[in-house]
């Protein structure tokens, strides 16, 4: 990590308000019990299902290794593959959008249900949808937007954004979903087992399959020759948003471009056993543009619109390029244990965890969002989890840096980084330091400093206790077992 000890760096027009408000919202997670508890036996619960999958692969780090190359030629070749896709999609007779920002992308999607006189939409889950804030665009234009995917429609309900990019109401105990379909859907409700409220939620949402004008999904891949955007999903409402309605309308980031039809023998079930534990998802499918002549079902109209905001900039990036191989499998999440402790709401993001403290300062700008970067403990279980091996904790070291770069840091800050590098750098220093170290707090905390103002270890011990110093250090404790060196 570079440590701003030179010239000065540039000033920064950093706003406050996210990293703020992502310090205000974190605290007050961390303190929840009943919040955490829901979502630890969650996350437990998915390790299990997780670790299953896991053992059906022969070798799940060949298959890691498999996936990371195909990313690597996909994101290293997105010219020529996204190119390739595209013609093969118009070949079909749908229609491909390529937008630069989210702006871009809503006004194509209000601009065509305008002209079509679309009243209805129904969307399968999409997290891109999400990061161009659509719903709220469609419903100012006085259109209905039903989401279909049952942890979106239950997020839907409770107008909050998903908590998770895979499991949007992880967050949520039994009885607190029951209370709120009492609520919303009350004349549904006719029991309240874990099937009766699925029950309920179908009717729903079937009422709105039929009435829906379009259909909205996202895209999990774009087969690049075989010109198919490929849809996993396990409750059927990914087929029914993308083959009921009279238009159908895909969202994808451009990252998700493959190249070819047989990566997806290797990506498919590497993405499901990361993300659920599923060696394949229900349904798995394929879609390469509206009906054909000889079909009598799916939509007239294919749109899909290929989504920027932000991500060329980090394809010019050699040193996090990387970042665009994700496949959103949601794992790096479930093992972070910042995640597991403040929730997903907390970072104040549509991405969120470990890829969202990443990807956020490229797509949304890093003076805003660069606090992300420094929510990590660095420990390393997102990047051992990573099904197509992005080294995130390596990517939260490099934003750090650039932050660094950018911002101004207090001066005391940068006094004991530079005092830590000078320690660091020899080993009698170290030494020194270390000894230094525990006399200072011995004897502070021989004055009954420790928990108060006076300990300098103070905001850390502020939410915990401090373990007591051992009375023997631990390198003195090596020099004695091993001798002097
Ligand atoms: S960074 Fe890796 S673990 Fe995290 S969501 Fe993306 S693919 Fe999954």
């Amino acid at each position: 990590m570079t440590i701003a000890t030179g010239p000065s760096p540039k000033p920064s027009t950093r706003p406050p308000g996210a990293e703020s408000k992502f310090h205000h919202d974190a605290a007050i997670k961390a303190a929840d019990d009943a919040h955490r508890t829901t979502v630890r036996r969650n996350i437990d619960t998915y390790n299990v299902a997780v670790d299953t999958g896991k053992a059906r692969f022969s070798d799940w780090e060949a298959a890691r290794r498999r996936c990371q190359q195909i990313k690597w030629e996909a994101v290293n070749h997105l010219d020529r593959y996204l190119v390739e896709f595209e013609e093969n999609i118009k070949r079909r007779g749908g229609h491909v959008f390529w937008a630069a920002s989210s702006e871009e992308a809503r006004n194509y999607v209000l601009e065509l249900a305008a002209a079509r006189g679309v009243k209805t939409v129904v969307k399968s889950k999409s997290m891109v949808t999400e990061e161009v804030h659509l719903n709220p665009a469609l419903e100012a234009r006085g259109i209905q937007v039903w989401e279909t995917d049952l942890g979106e429609y239950i997020v839907q309900l409770r107008d909050e954004p998903p908590y998770h990019i895979l499991t949007p109401a992880m967050h949520l105990s039994h009885a607190q979903i029951l209370q709120l379909f009492r609520e919303k859907i009350p004349g549904d409700i006719e029991g309240e087992s874990h099937e009766e409220l699925v029950a309920a939620a179908r009717r729903a949402l079937r009422r709105a399959f039929f009435s829906a004008e379009m259909g909205i999904s996202g895209a999990n891949f774009l087969v690049a020759d075989a010109g198919m955007v490929a849809i996993s999903t396990n409750e059927g409402n990914g087929r029914l948003c993308t083959s009921v309605p009279p238009i159908h309308v895909v969202f994808a980031g451009i990252e998700k471009i493959i190249p070819r039809l047989q990566d997806l023998a290797t990506l498919w079930p590497v993405l499901t056993t990361a993300g659920t534990g599923q060696f394949l998802t229900t349904y798995g499918t394929l879609i390469g543009g509206p009906r054909t002549a000889e079909e009598i079902d799916g939509p007239r109209e294919f749109h899909l619109i290929l989504l920027d905001n932000g991500r060329s900039r980090l394809l010019a990036d050699i040193e996090q390029r990387e970042v665009l191989h994700c496949i959103r499998c949601g794992a790096c999440l479930n093992a972070c244990p910042v995640y597991r402790n403040i929730g997903g709401h907390a970072y104040g993001t549509t991405y969120m965890g470990p890829i969202g403290s990443v990807l956020t300062p490229h797509l949304r700008g890093l003076d805003e969002y660069q606090h992300l970067s420094f929510a990590s403990s660095l420990c390393g279980a997102c990047s051992e989890v990573c099904p197509v091996r992005i080294d995130l904790a390596h990517h939260l070291l490099h934003n750090r840096r650039n932050a660094v770069d950018r911002t101004p840091r207090p001066w005391r800050e940068r006094l004991a980084m530079r005092l830590w590098r000078w320690a660091m750098l020899d080993g009698r220093r170290f030494r020194m330091a270390g000894t230094l170290g525990r006399m200072a707090l011995l004897t502070l905390y021989g004055a009954g400093a420790q928990q108060t103002k006076m300990d300098p270890l103070h905001a850390w011990t502020e939410a915990r206790e401090a373990p007591p110093l051992a009375p023997v250090s631990f390198h003195d404790r090596w020099r004695r077992s091993h001798g002097k060196h």
